[in-house]
């Protein structure tokens, strides 16, 4: 393993250990635990950390209730956020008491209050409230580089230096742009193009069709971190899951680029460290 892969060692073994979790919960003795709350476009992510900041316990569902970011059907959000957090309190036979939440870098004005809300109003005492890149800094601990977030309807961008997010982007390139090409490309309807793509069995078979899209982001990138100095980019968000993505953006950046084990699960990570 290259010493810039041994720097994510922290990373990619705390998602491992999440992944674990969420199939299986680790029942041991804790004084508290923290709740790391992710509404994404997607997915609606709880990520459950014990006292020694260890993954003890995890959900997620796929739902329609957030969009770029916004908090689109909030009744819809409180009650999935609220079933995932019983979920994981009847399989740990605790109540789960301090929730932490995050939200898209630029929008504390126009949307925390309703992520707030909705985290509180699913039973949560609210710990924290920090922004995406920096929720995801904390288990990717980058100095100088850029988090690359490809989410649904947007891909941010988040130069890092020294440790602190100094530039941010939001662009309206995301995955949902893959999944109209996958429809148009084999004649399925949005939603039948958007399950299919979630499938890591096709994803051989649509890389090639995706090309351009990824290509794109990879543009819109180079745009923004050229006049800063990025020494690795790390892709986190959903549509990172596309398997081959990472490649194609190394190849077109120029700059070493990591994937995580699961590009879902690092910010929920970081703001289940951040509670
Ligand atoms: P936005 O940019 O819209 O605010 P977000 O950051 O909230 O989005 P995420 O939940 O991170 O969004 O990502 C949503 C996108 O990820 C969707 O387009 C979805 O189809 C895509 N996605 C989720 N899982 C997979 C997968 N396994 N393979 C490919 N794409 C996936």
């Amino acid at each position: 393993m290259s010493k810039r892969e041994l720097s994510y060692e922290y990373c990619d073994q705390l998602v491992r250990d999440f992944e674990d979790v969420v199939e299986q919960p680790m029942i041991r003795k804790s004084s508290v635990y923290y709740t790391g709350v992710d509404l994404g476009t997607a997915c609606v992510v709880l990520a459950v950390l014990d006292e020694n900041h260890k993954p003890v316990a995890g959900a997620y569902r796929y739902a329609d209730v957030v969009r770029d970011g916004m908090v689109v059907d909030y009744i819809g959000a409180v009650k999935v956020v609220r079933e995932l957090k019983q979920q994981i309190e009847e399989k740990l036979n605790t109540e789960l008491i301090y929730g932490a939440a995050a939200i898209p870098p630029g929008t504390d004005t126009l949307d925390a209050g309703a992520v707030k809300n909705v985290v509180q109003a699913a039973g949560f005492e609210l710990t924290n409230v920090l922004d995406e890149p920096t929720a995801a800094n904390k288990v990717l601990k980058i100095q100088n580089g850029a988090v690359v977030d490809i989410g649904g309807g947007t891909t941010g961008i988040s130069i890092l230096k020294n440790g602190e997010v100094v530039y941010i982007a939001d662009e309206a390139t995301g995955g949902t742009h893959f999944s109209l090409v996958v429809s148009g490309a084999y004649n399925m309807s949005f939603q039948e193009a958007e399950l299919y793509k979630r499938e890591a069995k096709n994803h051989k078979e649509l890389l090639p069709v995706l090309k351009p899209v990824v290509e794109k982001i990879a543009s819109i990138i180079n745009q923004h971190i050229k006049n800063h100095n990025v020494e690795e980019i790390v892709l986190v968000g959903g549509t990172c899951c596309l398997t081959g993505i990472e490649d194609i953006i190394t190849k077109k950046t120029g700059i070493y680029t990591h994937k995580p084990q699961n590009p879902m699960f690092v910010t929920p990570l970081g703001i289940a460290l951040s509670c």
